[in-house]
């Protein structure tokens, strides 16, 4: 049986990647220092044998006993409001976890496939973004933290291909929706969703004419472990080009719900990206991968998990206005 390491495993897309490996037979490795993550994303692993969970901080040094053919690294403060919060801690899960789990495959001679993601962009000049895009990201502000973490990751993974010839690949995230994602990490879709279900008004950033390209789950998943099969070592765009502006998007969510409440708008946060959309011709040619669920589907299926939750996880979690926090 082949062994995977997947660190970040409690987290939202983490918890379904060890769903996925599982799934496919493998003995899953899931590691996680619970800052982000939630047990409850992988407490139905538990009782199998092929599933192990530790509880570890990876930018400590990383110790797994025995032989490894894969390790995964999504261990990261993803949203906006999580790396704001915790800005130190997202520079040293992407830097020095990086650089242990680097080590760690080399010493296992295991393949390992990092999770970087569209913010490597920055804010872009270039539309959609392709992967030959360099980006536009400014350093110092408030979103360098996870920006310059990832760009870090990247030019560290390539410098241990080229250096010690190790096997890795390299994945590009667009923002990426479905179960499992918490209420309150700020994002958009869990902050839509959980205003519209609690009764309260949506709050738009900004005019809402920015944009996003919203990928669910599933098709995530399934992108990420095509490539980890795949003998491509330039980053890879995974994302849905199917792109939307946040005002309409709030629109079609109130619809959705059927609800009558109304939109009011926030300040824009600092260096929010105006527009972002993948290229993902990379994809399709080398992976022969693209997206499957559309928006109709796949919000529908995470307003499902959403609405089962129940009352008092639906309030704890209220959405707390962060947009003042970001700007100058
Ligand atoms: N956004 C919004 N209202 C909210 C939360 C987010 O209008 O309550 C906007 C945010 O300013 C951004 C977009 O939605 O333009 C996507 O934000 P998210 O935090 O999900 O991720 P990002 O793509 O910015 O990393």
């Amino acid at each position: 049986m082949q062994k995977v390491l997947i660190t970040g495993a409690a987290g939202f897309l983490g918890s379904h990647l060890c769903d996925k490996f599982i799934a496919n037979g493998f003995h899953v490795i899931g590691m996680d220092n619970l800052i982000t993550g939630d047990l409850k994303n992988i407490e139905h692993l538990f009782p199998l044998k092929q599933f192990e969970f530790h509880h570890h901080d990876v930018t400590k040094f990383v110790h797994v006993p025995g032989n490894l053919d894969y390790i995964l690294h999504f261990a990261s403060p993803a949203s906006p409001i999580d790396y704001l919060k915790i800005p130190i801690q997202t520079l040293k899960v992407g830097s020095l976890g990086t650089h242990n789990l680097l080590g760690l495959a080399k010493e296992k001679n295991a393949r390992i496939l990092i999770a970087s993601t569209s913010e490597i962009y920055g804010d872009p000049l270039v539309h959609p973004q392709s992967e030959d895009y360099f980006g536009n990201v400014n350093s110092i502000g408030p979103r360098g933290v996870y920006d310059e973490a990832k760009r870090f990751m990247e030019a560290m993974t390539m410098a241990y291909h080229r250096f010690h010839g190790l096997e890795t690949r390299i994945v590009r995230i667009f923002n990426t929706y479905g179960p499992r994602m918490r209420l309150n990490d700020g994002r958009v879709i869990p902050a839509f969703i959980g205003q519209a279900l609690r009764g309260e008004d949506l709050t738009v950033f900004g005019d809402g004419l920015q944009t996003r390209s919203f990928c669910y789950i599933d098709d995530q998943v399934d992108g990420i472990y095509k490539l980890l099969m795949s003998d491509c070592i330039d980053p890879i765009n995974i994302g849905n080009p199917d792109e939307i502006t946040i005002k309409d998007f709030a629109e079609e969510i109130l619809k959705l719900t059927g609800v009558d409440q109304k939109i009011i708008y926030k300040p824009l946060p600092i260096d929010d990206p105006m527009q972002r959309q993948p290229d993902i011709t990379r994809a399709k040619s080398i992976l022969g991968w693209e997206p499957k669920v559309d928006r109709t589907l796949g919000m529908k299926l995470t307003m499902d998990y959403f609405k089962a939750l129940t009352k008092d996880e639906l309030f704890k979690a209220e959405h707390k206005d962060f947009s003042t926090y970001t700007r100058r």
